[in-house]
C-alpha cells in the first residue's frame, strides 16, 4: 500500500492523495457523520490521471471506489481500510455549452446545481433536480441513474445523458462523448455506465442534454378522500395541462399530519385532514396563460369530485411553504428512536393495496411500527418510512416491506440504487438469467473485480 500510495502521489502531487487525518475527517456519508474509512482518497485532475490511478490499482489488484458528492442513499461508496476512493472533486469544471443543440459538456465532479445555474445562464434548463442539488455530482447521478422531481416530464438521469468518457477498471479510456439525441451506430455504450453505480467504469465527463428554459411555475396543494381520487386527478392534470404537468407528489395522511403538526415548524393550509394530498406543479413560459390554465384543470377536478379541497401558491415564499411540507424530514428524526428508509417502484394501480398489505404486516411485527408513505406517484415510485419507537431488527421490517413487494412484482429501488444496503433484495426484482447476464458484463469489463467490489452483486 505505501509503494501505492508514494507512486501515486508522485503521480496526482501533495495535494492528490490524502491520507490518515485527512481521510478520517471526511464523513462517512452525508447522513453517517462516522470517519470515512479508506487507506487513501486519489483525487485526479484530469481523465489521464484518472486512468493512470486504475492503472496502478489494477496491477496490484487494490479495491478502488469512485467517490462523487457521497449524497448516496444505499452505502455504495462503502470502501473499508484496505481500499481506495478516488474522488472526481477537482474535475467538477464545465467545458462548454452548445446554445443550439441544447448540450453541456461537463466533467464528472461538477455539482447539479452548478450545472443548473449554467444552464439559465443561457435560457435553458437542465431539468433532473432533487434535494441533494447543492452536493451531488453529474458523475455520482449518472452512477446511480438518479431521478427527482420532474422525472414524469423529463426522465431520469439516462434521458437527460447523450455521451460518457469512461475510464475502465485497467485504465483505457473509452471516449462516447456523443452530442446528438439521434446515433444508432451500433450498441449505446453509455447505457451500460449509466446505473452501474461505479461498478463497471469510472465516468469522468458527460454530455448533458439541456431544453429551453421554462420560467414560469405554479404549484398548488390538493386535498382528496380517496386514492381513486387521486389518480382520476393525476390523468385528468395530465391530460389537460398539455405537457406542462411537472410534478404530481402525492403525500398520505400519516406523512403529511406528521410533517404539519406538533413536532413541525410547518402547517397544514386545510382546516381539516384528509387521507391523501397531492402537490401538483406546472411549468411553461406564459405565465398568466398557465396560472389560468391550471386553475380551470383544478376547478374541473374539484366539479368532476376528484379533488375535495385545494390551494394555489400565490407566490415564491407560498410556494417554498407547500414543497417544505412534502421535503422535511425533522419531524420524523425527532418523533422516532430509529427510521427505515425505502425506495420502491410498483404499478400505480396497486399502490393502495401494497401499502394496507403493508401497514397490517407490520403491525404484527412490530406494534409501534409507523409507516409513513409519500413519492413520485406519477413515476411508480412510493418512498416508504418504517418509524420505530424499539429496535426491532432491520431485516425483519425489510423482509416485510420487499415480501409484499414481490407480490405485486414492484422494484427494490426506483432512484436510489443497490449499492449494499439492498443487495440481498435485488432478486426480489430481477429474474436469474437477468442477473447471470449482469455478473458476465461485470466479469467482461472488470475481471479482477476492483472497482466498487460487493456493490450491487457482491
Ligand atoms: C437530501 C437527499 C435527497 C436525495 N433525493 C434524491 C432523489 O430525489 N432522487 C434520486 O434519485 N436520488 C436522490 N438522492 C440520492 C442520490 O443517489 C444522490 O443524491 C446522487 O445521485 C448521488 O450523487 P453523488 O455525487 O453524491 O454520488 P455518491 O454518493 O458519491 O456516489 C453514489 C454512487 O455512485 C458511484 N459514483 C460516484 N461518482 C462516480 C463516477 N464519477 N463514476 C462512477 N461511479 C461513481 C459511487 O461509487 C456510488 O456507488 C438524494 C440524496 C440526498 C442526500
Amino acid at each position: 500500500m505505501t509503494d501505492l500510495v508514494m507512486e501515486l502521489q508522485a503521480l496526482l502531487g501533495p495535494q492528490g492523495v490524502l491520507t490518515g487525518d485527512d481521510v478520517r475527517s471526511r464523513a462517512s456519508t452525508y447522513w453517517n457523520p462516522e470517519p470515512m474509512q479508506a487507506a487513501a482518497i486519489l483525487r485526479p485532475r484530469s481523465v489521464a490521471e484518472v486512468s493512470a490511478c486504475l492503472r496502478s490499482c489494477h496491477e496490484r489488484g487494490m479495491s478502488v471506489v469512485p467517490l462523487g458528492g457521497n449524497t448516496g442513499l444505499v452505502e455504495g461508496t462503502a470502501c473499508g481500510p484496505d481500499g481506495v476512493m478516488l474522488s472526481l472533486e477537482r474535475m467538477a469544471a464545465i467545458d462548454s455549452v452548445d446554445e443550439l443543440g441544447r448540450t453541456m459538456t461537463v466533467e464528472a465532479g461538477a455539482i447539479l446545481q452548478t450545472v443548473q445555474e449554467r444552464a439559465v445562464s443561457h435560457q435553458l434548463m437542465f431539468p433532473v433536480d432533487l434535494g441533494a442539488r447543492g452536493s451531488c455530482t453529474i458523475g455520482g447521478m449518472i452512477a446511480t441513474n438518479a431521478g427527482g422531481f420532474g422525472v414524469m416530464r423529463h426522465g431520469m438521469m439516462r434521458e437527460r445523458v447523450l455521451g460518457v468518457e469512461v475510464v475502465l477498471a485497467d485504465g483505457t479510456v473509452v471516449t462516447a462523448l456523443n452530442g446528438y439525441l439521434k446515433n444508432n451506430t451500433g450498441y449505446d455504450l453509455k447505457q451500460l455506465f449509466i446505473g452501474s453505480e461505479g461498478t463497471l467504469g469510472v465516468v469522468t465527463r458527460a454530455v448533458l442534454r439541456l431544453e429551453e428554459l421554462q420560467s414560469a411555475e405554479t404549484t398548488a396543494l390538493v386535498a382528496c378522500q380517496s386514492f381513486a381520487q387521486v389518480t382520476g386527478l393525476l390523468k385528468h392534470l395530465d391530460r389537460s395541462l398539455s405537457g406542462s404537468l411537472n410534478a404530481f407528489e402525492v403525500m398520505w395522511g400519516d406523512f403529511f399530519a406528521l410533517n404539519t403538526g406538533a413536532l413541525s415548524k410547518l402547517e397544514s393550509p386545510f382546516a381539516a385532514p384528509y387521507p391523501f394530498y397531492a402537490l401538483v406543479e406546472c411549468q411553461a413560459n406564459q405565465a398568466d396563460a398557465l396560472r389560468q390554465h391550471f386553475e380551470v384543470a383544478l376547478e374541473q377536478a374539484l366539479e368532476a369530485g376528484l379533488l375535495d379541497d385545494a390551494v394555489v401558491a400565490q407566490s415564491a415564499a407560498e410556494r417554498a411553504a407547500l414543497w417544505a411540507i412534502r421535503e422535511t424530514s425533522e419531524p420524523e428524526e425527532r418523533c422516532f428512536t430509529t427510521t427505515l428508509g425505502f425506495d420502491v417502484s410498483l404499478p400505480i394501480r396497486d399502490m393502495d393495496a401494497y401499502v394496507r398489505q403493508l401497514q397490517a404486516r407490520l403491525a404484527e411485527v412490530s406494534g409501534d411500527a409507523v409507516l409513513l408513505v409519500f413519492g413520485h406517484l406519477a413515476d411508480g415510485n412510493l418512498h416508504l418510512t418504517v418509524g420505530l419507537h424499539d429496535r426491532v431488527a432491520r431485516d425483519r421490517i425489510e423482509r416485510v416491506v420487499y415480501d409484499c413487494l414481490q407480490h405485486y412484482r414492484g422494484a427494490v429501488s426506483a432512484e436510489h440504487g443497490i449499492g449494499l444496503e439492498k443487495k440481498a433484495y435485488l432478486p426480489v426484482s430481477r429474474e436469474p438469467a437477468e442477473l447471470a447476464l449482469m455478473r458476465q458484463l461485470k466479469a467482461l469489463l472488470d475481471p479482477d473485480n476492483i472497482l466498487n467490489p460487493g456493490k450491487i452483486l457482491g
